[in-house]
This record gives C-alpha cells, structure tokens and sequence, in this order.
C-alpha cells in the first residue's frame, strides 16, 4: 500500500470526512487513502478544521458536525502510530504534503468550537428574556 498523493510507504487505507450544512441543505464531504502519515495529517487536519466552521449551519447538520469530527479524531489514531514517510523503493514517489500546524493550533479550529457555545449561549439569553 502506498500514500495516493505521494506514493510513499508506509500507508494506511482510511478516509477521512467533512461536513457543511446549509439550513436545510447539507453535504457531505470525504477523502480516501491510502494516505502516508505526513499526507493523511494534513487532509484530516484541512477536513476537520474546515467541517468546524462549515458543520454547523443546518437542522441537522448540528448533529453530524461532531460525529465528522469524532470519526476523523478515531481515524487519525491509525496514522498516528506509522513511522515516518519514506520514498518506495518499487516505484515513483514525492515528497509527502506538510502535515501543516497541529488542529488546536489553528485559529479556524477554536473558532469552530466557539460557534456552537455562542449559538447555545445566545439561545439561552433570548429564552430566557
Ligand atoms: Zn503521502
């Protein structure tokens, strides 16, 4: 199994999802492996700082947006335990994408976490005036 960007070993088969609600509307987002530990950092780190911000705006949606970012958390455990990227020695590979800053160190992501607490602090202020 080799990573489907960089074509580095070792590799792991997962998939990693995103969710954006729209009111009513949603959509649901997904990247599949087989992804290195380098490359697979960073799509689950893009996908899940982004379904943070993007999860959150539907019926629904409320629901799902945690579940997306449990599953991907679960998922990264996978990776997390893969030794570094290395070049396959039987065929073409690239250097692996930059795994990119840490999730809690991304303003996006607090920011995603802060939308739910304003939304349930501004529903318990307007209830209770
Ligand atoms: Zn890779």
């Amino acid at each position: 199994v080799v990573c489907r960007f960089c074509g580095s070993v070792p590799a792991v088969q997962t998939k990693f999802r995103g969710h954006r609600g729209m009111i009513v509307l949603m959509q649901f987002l997904s990247t599949e492996g087989p992804f290195c530990r380098d490359c697979g950092l960073s799509v689950y780190r893009y996908m899940t700082s982004r379904t943070l911000i993007q999860g959150w705006w539907g019926y629904g949606s409320i629901f799902i947006t945690p579940v997306t970012v449990l599953i991907n958390l679960f998922r990264r455990l996978k990776l997390a335990r893969l030794a570094a990227p290395q070049p396959n020695p039987h065929g073409a590979s690239q250097p692996p994408m930059s795994p990119g800053p840490r999730l809690l160190q991304r303003p996006m992501t607090w920011l995603g976490i802060a939308i739910p607490i304003i939304a349930v602090t501004l529903i318990v202020l307007f209830a209770g005036s």
